[in-house]
């Protein structure tokens, strides 16, 4: 599947797998290791590409909203 732009060092290397354990939806980045985890249920519409694919990212630090389509982050 194709790779995203990082949130963190803005590399195209950001992809996601299934947390065996949890079962939640993962994302980490292979370049810095950056991690976080999908909020599911959480999907909205996203102001910049109109598609609904803006996601709540949750790492160890903070929530955001995120875009896997057009890759924008914004604040909760
Ligand atoms: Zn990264
Ligand atoms: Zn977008």
């Amino acid at each position: 599947m194709a790779l995203q732009i990082c949130p963190k060092c803005k590399e195209n290397s950001f992809t996601w797998f299934i947390n065996g354990k949890t079962q939640l939806t993962t994302w980490t980045c292979f370049d810095c290791d950056y991690e976080a985890k999908e909020i599911e249920d959480e999907k909205s519409t996203c102001e910049k590409c109109g598609e609904i694919t803006k996601t709540k990212l949750k790492d160890k630090e903070k929530e955001y909203w995120w875009c896997s389509n057009c890759n924008t982050i914004s604040d909760l």
